[in-house]
């Protein structure tokens, strides 16, 4: 067995020299002073882990350094001139699974059986030439697909591969298996530290412990081990929160992913459910505090990643989903379609989303479609949702406003007047730096209407639950 490296945490001094050695490599020297300016002032609540010859900034990114990171660099400057580019994808390669977890982003799915392992294989070479650098395999639960080790080996070194598990399946064998093939970041749910509460939101006796020995055999086959968290509401509210992060930093997880639960899938329409603003700077402090102190895990919350202040949604233009039945849609939590890699393959359904969705968004897409989402739902009875009510909901939500990351990297914004139609009142020039709530901005001296007038689109909070810039300093 080969020898497993010690992972180690990166702050301060050696977090910043890191940064400046990043910054030199030829793909990002044409950036924006400013906008390297302002990347170093958000990477201010981040933690980097170095394990082995390589170096993390979160598991949404490829290791540093890597041909897959190399790849990454490249589609910052193809935004500076508008152009997106499938630079995250998560791919479903099969919908069975034996949990049933009351938050499943995939269910209300029919079972059309797996994703074909040749159409597979083609489609990952063409998102590879399209400028993919993380590939996500994620289902149902994919080690119940015999041929995994042979998708992740179809991925080459352009993309870094990520594993999505509950763990089921997994046994020493496997994990060596998974590792030969290339496989970099396995991230196991983990969503308490009480066994039978675990079990009892994933709805599976045992899920406890197969998720936890996942992780500790992932850990000791070598892998970068990151337990997923969806944390309720009481979760956060009654302090049970703060045991879980003692009890995955016990278990030496290199990094606890937060995700906020998102009204899809299982839960579809349920606006209740999402986290509100004293949940959301509740979990902000973890993110903050965790990433402050070297003993602690990494932390991710992904609200905080995806909040308007620093990459927003990047749904349907970075990122993408492929559903077990071959549906492009623009996210994991977003049902709607834009095509099937069967029939119209790969890059014509990108093509179709991303000139639709065109500028990532300031905030969470489902957030603001939550009400037009769980109509449709009601309406056709079954997800992801037909191509016609798809098309309509993302032109009625519409990508009005842009994320300071992509303002800051200069990317133009292209949606028209007459398509931001149905918008609010124009306000008067301020300039989208001081202005940033009132209207989407292309360049950063943009000006343009405030909030759309439609009453069943939201336009705030974010899946982060309401913290405005301010809140997040
Ligand atoms: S912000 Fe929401 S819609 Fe956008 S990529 Fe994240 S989860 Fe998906």
């Amino acid at each position: 067995m080969t020898e497993v490296p010690e992972a180690k945490n990166i702050l301060g001094v050696k977090k910043d020299l890191l940064l400046v050695k990043m910054l030199k490599e030829k793909e990002v020297r044409s950036l924006p002073k400013s906008f390297l300016f302002y990347l170093r002032e958000q990477l201010k609540y981040e933690k980097f882990v170095k394990l082995g010859n390589r170096y993390i900034i979160n598991s949404q990114l490829p290791p540093y350094p890597s041909p897959a990171f190399k790849q990454f660099l490249k589609v910052g400057n193809a935004v500076r001139e508008g152009k997106t580019a499938p630079s995250s994808v998560h791919i479903a390669v099969t919908n069975a699974c034996p949990m049933d977890c009351w938050h499943c982003s995939n269910a209300n799915r029919e079972d059309k059986g797996d994703l074909d392992l040749d159409v597979l294989k083609e489609t990952l070479g063409k998102l590879q030439d399209m400028g993919n650098s993380l590939i996500g395999i994620t289902g149902g639960e994919p080690l119940l697909r015999d041929d995994l080790e042979e998708i992740l080996s179809a991925i080459d070194e352009r993309s870094v591969k990520m594993l999505f598990t509950t763990g089921y399946g997994l046994t020493p064998e496997r994990a060596q298996k998974l590792k030969d093939a290339g496989l970099f970041y396995a991230v196991v749910s983990l969503d308490h530290f009480i066994p039978e509460k675990h079990d009892k939101v994933r709805g599976f006796e045992g899920a406890f412990q197969i998720g936890v020995d996942a992780l500790k055999l992932f850990k000791e086959t070598g892998f970068y081990t990151v337990a997923s968290t969806v944390p309720s509401i009481e979760m956060i509210e009654s302090g049970e929160i703060w045991e879980f992060v003692e009890f995955a930093k016990d278990l030496g997880v290199h990094e606890i992913r937060f995700l906020a639960p998102i009204p899809t899938g299982k839960i579809v329409g349920q606006r209740e459910l999402r986290w509100q603003k004293d949940q959301a700077m509740e979990m902000f402090e973890i993110h903050k505090r965790c990433n402050a102190d070297r003993e602690y895990p990494r932390v991710t919350v992904f609200g905080y990643i995806e909040a308007e202040s620093f990459l927003g949604c990047t749904a349907g233009t970075f990122h993408m989903f492929i559903e077990a039945d071959g549906t492009v849609t623009p996210c994991d939590m977003i049902p709607l379609n834009f095509g099937n890699i069967y029939s119209c393959g790969i890059e014509k359904s990108y093509n179709r989303m991303a000139d639709t969705f065109r500028n990532p968004r300031y905030d969470c897409f489902v957030r603001a479609a939550v009400t037009l989402i769980g109509k449709a739902y009601e309406e056709e009875g079954k997800l992801p949702l037909s191509r016609e009510k798809s098309l309509e909901i993302a032109n009625r939500v519409k990508n009005w406003k842009m994320s300071d990351c992509f303002k800051e990297l200069g990317m133009p914004y292209t949606w028209t007047e007459e398509e931001l139609k149905g918008m609010g009142k124009k306000k008067k020039a301020q300039g989208c730096m001081s202005a940033i709530n009132e209207g989407p901005c292309g360049g950063k001296k943009d000006d343009g209407p405030a909030p759309p007038d439609d009453p069943e689109v939201e336009t705030g909070g974010g899946c982060f639950g309401s913290l405005s810039k301010d809140d997040m300093k």
